[in-house]
């Protein structure tokens, strides 16, 4: 594969943006090679500026659950721009997009929507803060809600690839007030609850952890998560920027059904364009400004190009929830197994954790449950299947510690030539 024209470009961008990049994982850091430069997107595929084709198995770290270009989506979009590309005031598509929202999340009653998830989860924290007038909050270990100051404590994504405990310039006193407790363990949370009796705010979690990589809850995990925040009057805050829409028309919420106390939604819910939400119990939202005490605004939050994918999206998947979702879990099913089983005949000890069309490959024979668990795989090995993935058109999240997704356009012929490039990359792992 020829790598010429992205090599100088990300020279030139090295030069004007941190890392060449404005989102860390982005710079292929983790697993060394060249970040290919993207010129265009047609369904489960990607060009580069070299004309490198490759099947996307990470589909914009999420949104583009319909594939790239979906034509409505670009006819909404198309149509929303030629009547300008923002008024700061309402439209009616923002209650056509809260109304799909709403009846697709029975536990929101109210919503507001902002430009991303970290917006989302930030906001979500300050109004649990407010309703329950505590101020700690409860995270996992290797979950990741953006990059609020708060949130980066023991993150994962970005944060975990790179090794970073927590973010510089985030101060102690901020740092304090989040616990990071290691996921699916439920005395952590029961100790955690015990020790700052009546101080804490919240709970929250990525149902499916995504940002570790796949980790499934533990049976009964999120139902007990539910009941002690209910008895201890803490607030249930479900991150499901990455799950929601994706597991289920519902998210997380309705494959579990658990009803949390707010729900921040991100990626699909904006079709691939700057867009997140908040939202939960009316009670709860009520205290938003103007209503409430709590202040949060967004110069372009309800965007009408972003409202137009959203419901462009959001709406098909509406319309096609039942094809939608069969096909999702049979091609992933078939991507994810079929990749394992060459891994098995070569001989490399993988772990395969899979949640509807969410997933990965964790390089370790043993069970991941949690961050630690997670951390045991062999980075150096994932690295070397990266690079030889990415060398037969395979584009894979460039980290051990993220998901991989597809979407609609994905086809099983897709499912079964990364399946035989599997088999050379597994080769190529077994040289090293
Ligand atoms: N929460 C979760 C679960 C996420 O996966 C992400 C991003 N990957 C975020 C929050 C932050 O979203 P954004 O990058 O849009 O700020």
């Amino acid at each position: 594969m020829n790598h010429a024209r992205s090599a100088a470009l990300q020279q030139r961008a090295e030069s004007l943006l941190p890392g060449g990049v404005d989102s860390p994982v982005r710079a292929f850091r983790a697993v060394g090679g060249h970040p290919p430069f993207v010129t265009r997107g047609q369904g489960a595929y990607l060009w580069d500026e070299d004309g490198n084709r490759y099947i996307d198995y990470f589909g914009s770290w999420g949104p583009m659950i319909l594939g790239h270009a979906f034509p409505p989506a670009v006819e909404a979009i198309q149509a929303a721009a030629t009547r300008s590309a923002s008024f700061g005031a309402s439209t009616a598509a923002e209650g056509d997009l809260a109304e799909l929202v709403v009846k697709a999340f029975p536990s929101i009653e109210k919503l507001r929507f902002v430009s991303s998830g970290t917006e989302a989860t930030m906001s979500a924290i300050r109004l649990a803060r407010a309703f329950t007038g505590r101020k700690y909050i409860i995270k996992f270990e290797g979950c990741y809600h953006g990059h609020s100051d708060g949130l980066l404590v023991k993150a994962g994504s970005g944060v975990a690839t790179f090794s970073i405990p927590g973010s510089a310039g985030v101060p102690d006193e901020i740092a304090h007030l989040t616990l990071a407790l290691p996921f699916n363990d439920l005395d952590a949370v029961q100790k955690a609850f015990a020790t700052y009796k009546d101080q804490i705010a919240a709970i929250i979690v990525e149902p499916v952890v995504g940002n570790a990589g796949t980790i499934p809850p533990g049976h009964g995990y999120l139902e007990a998560l539910r009941a002690l925040t209910t008895v201890e009057g803490a607030l249930l805050i479900f991150d499901e920027v990455m799950t929601g829409f994706r597991l289920s028309l519902g998210g997380a919420q309705e494959l579990y059904r658990i009803q949390p106390d707010l729900t921040t939604l991100g990626k699909i819910v904006g079709g691939g364009l700057p867009c997140a939400a908040f939202g939960g119990r009316a009670e709860i939202m009520n205290q938003l400004a103007p209503l409430g005490p709590v202040y949060q605004a967004g110069t372009l939050s309800g965007n009408p190009l972003a409202m137009a994918a959203g419901i462009a999206t959001v709406g098909y998947l509406v319309k096609h929830r039942v094809e939608v979702y069969a096909q999702l879990e049979s091609v992933t099913d078939t991507v994810a197994n079929g990749v394992a089983a060459e891994a098995s005949k070569a001989g490399i000890a993988m772990t395969t954790n899979r949640v509807g069309a969410m997933w990965t490959w964790f390089f370790t024979g043993s069970p991941v449950t949690d961050y630690a668990s997670a951390a045991q795989s062999d980075t150096a090995t994932f690295a070397v299947f990266h690079r030889a993935m990415m060398e037969q058109g395979i584009w894979l999240p460039c980290s051990q510690y993220e998901a991989a997704f597809l979407g609609i356009a994905h086809s099983i012929a897709d499912a079964e030539a990364t399946i035989a490039a599997s088999r050379k990359a597994f080769a190529s792992v077994a040289e090293t």
